[in-house]
């Protein structure tokens, strides 16, 4: 295991120099005016031998700084077998940096694989919660059932987490998140929703729009003192990516929509890369180097599942014909136009011509599915989302090809805000199915919504490919067996006052070897 060493001395010399009693206690009194640990703990990015572990001191999160002097400050850490936290598997001290924000991130490894583990952070006499990570199977070996959430989009003021404090309840090996973890814009109060009703506006952002690395901090350190996201976090280790909002909404590579120069969009997109990187609990090949970060990468559990978690943002051509919901055109048909970069491509492509695991869980963020979105019958041509696979329809052949290949391939997505289901064509959707889609609604994004959106019947009778929607918040629950992937997708009644229900709205089922759905 790692976990930076410098000695207990290294901090604690100084301040404990004029202290005569209890020197370790009062060393913690002295440096926190509150609870160090108020943004709580994550795991993430689970191995067969370990995963990544991490917290931030923040005892006034939505201060500079968090409220911490500008020094490095020790952390001990330890991984337990039980809840009990009396079977150590691994411990060690990690130091919190001010230039990370006094992010911790401990990459764990040692631990035997497919087993829950428990772990804890202190410092003195300040504990965190007992947050529990699954290791993943070992690679290859026969995996009989594995079970994962998927879910994303929680802006903020739209609703509370309600969905997020049931996924903490659910039994699942991981979650893999899609992105939109915040949301960089501060919107109006009075919000009018796509169709023209007023939306509820359940809780404000703390600050304006986020532009600096201080007020990217700011944002997460909001969101982050949520509680049910915490018992999220706490419960299961997650894969997380990000889409726009992380950054800001449907940016391309260097491009945006307001027409930033791209030299001076580099240092908005290095301020929300490190805010990303200091509040997710990924690994240290995550790390940005300025406006550039690796966040694509690849997971597998056992026999069973071969993940590729992508990147759909950073390397992507920007949007064609002025991008959003818009009548299609020609630029959607650029053959020179990229999605995924050239080098994430044939990484991709490399990955998926070696055919391990059963099936092929292809983890990335806009709708795969290209949907005439008319709400109405106004006769004119047909709207698309831009901003989706739908603009950027050369690499969209590419690589349904590719999936229709390897067989057994399943597209997570999310951004839609809605629940969508269906099966993926080739030739712009009219052609032969390569492979299934299932798009995850929103945790809180669009407020409580209603079971179909106005127009959803239209959107449906005009596609070969959907066959399911609704637009209700909540979250995926995946049920993989070698002979079906199962999705259950999970709704809540309501996400503006607390005590939002759960239930099961739909369940689908890919059946192994054909790619089509099941109800
Ligand atoms: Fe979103
Ligand atoms: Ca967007």
């Amino acid at each position: 295991m790692s976990g930076t060493g410098i000695s207990r001395r290294g901090f604690g010399a100084g301040l404990a120099a004029g202290l005569l009693v209890a020197p370790a206690v009062l060393r913690a009194q002295q440096l926190f005016r509150d609870y160090p640990f108020r943004l709580g703990i994550a795991a993430g990015d689970p191995a067969p031998d370990g995963f990544v572990i991490w917290t931030r001191l923040a005892p006034e999160p939505l201060v500079p700084h968090g409220g911490m002097p500008l020094a490095p400050i020790e952390v001990e850490w330890v991984v337990c077998e039980d809840p009990g936290m009396k079977r150590v598997a691994a411990s060690g001290t990690a130091i919190a940096r001010p230039e990370l924000a006094h992010a911790v991130h401990v990459e764990v490894s040692g631990l035997r694989p497919d087993r829950p583990y428990f772990y804890r952070f202190r410092i003195g006499r300040e504990r965190t919660m007992i947050g529990r990570a699954r290791t993943a199977p070992a690679i290859g070996s026969p995996l009989a059932a594995l079970r994962f959430g998927v879910a994303g989009c929680q802006q903020y003021e739209d609703g509370l987490y309600t969905a997020f404090g049931h996924l903490a309840d659910e039994e699942v090996a991981f979650v893999y998140h899609y992105g939109d973890y915040i949301y960089e814009a501060r919107e109006e109060p009075v919000k009018l929703s796509r169709e023209g009703w007023l939306r509820p506006f359940v809780r404000q952002n703390v600050g304006g729009d986020c532009l600096s690395l201080d007020d990217y901090r700011q944002r997460y350190a909001q969101y982050k003192m949520d509680h049910d996201l915490q018992r999220a976090h706490a419960a299961a280790a997650w894969f997380v990516t990000y889409d726009d909002h992380e950054i800001a909404n449907d940016w391309a590579g260097l491009s945006t929509p307001w027409k930033t120069p791209p030299e001076l969009f580099a240092f908005r997109r290095a301020a929300a890369f490190q805010a990303w990187y200091e509040h997710m609990p990924v690994r240290i090949a995550s790390l940005p180097r300025g406006p550039d970060v690796r966040m694509h990468r690849r997971a597998r559990y056992g026999d069973l599942l071969d993940a590729y978690l992508l990147d759909t943002r950073q390397f992507r051509t920007p949007q064609p014909c002025g991008g959003n919901f818009a009548p299609d055109c020609d630029g959607a048909r650029d053959a020179g136009a990229t999605m995924l970069g050239a080098a994430q491509e044939a990484w991709l492509a490399d990955g998926l011509k070696a055919r391990e695991g059963r099936w092929t869980g292809i983890l990335q963020q806009v709708m795969m599915m290209r949907l005439d979105r008319r709400v109405d019958d106004t006769g004119a041509a047909p709207v698309r989302n831009l901003d989706s696979w739908a603009g950027y329809l050369s690499p969209r052949e590419r690589l349904l090809g590719l999936l229709a290949k390897r067989g057994n391939a399943v597209v997570l997505t999310g951004d839609e805000h809605q629940n969508f289901a269906g099966e993926l064509r080739t030739r712009e959707g009219s052609g032969d199915v390569a492979a299934v889609e299932f798009v995850s609604t929103s945790i809180s994004s669009g407020g409580s919504g209603s079971d179909k959106r106005i127009g959803a019947e239209r959107i449906m009778a005009t596609s070969q490919e959907l066959k399911f929607s609704n637009d209700q918040r909540g979250y995926l629950l995946c049920d993989l067996s070698p002979e079906r992937w199962q999705t259950s997708f999970r709704v809540v009644d309501q996400v503006e006052r607390v005590g939002g229900a759960i239930s099961t709205r739909q369940v689908l089922t890919v059946p192994a070897g054909r790619a089509v759905l099941e109800r």
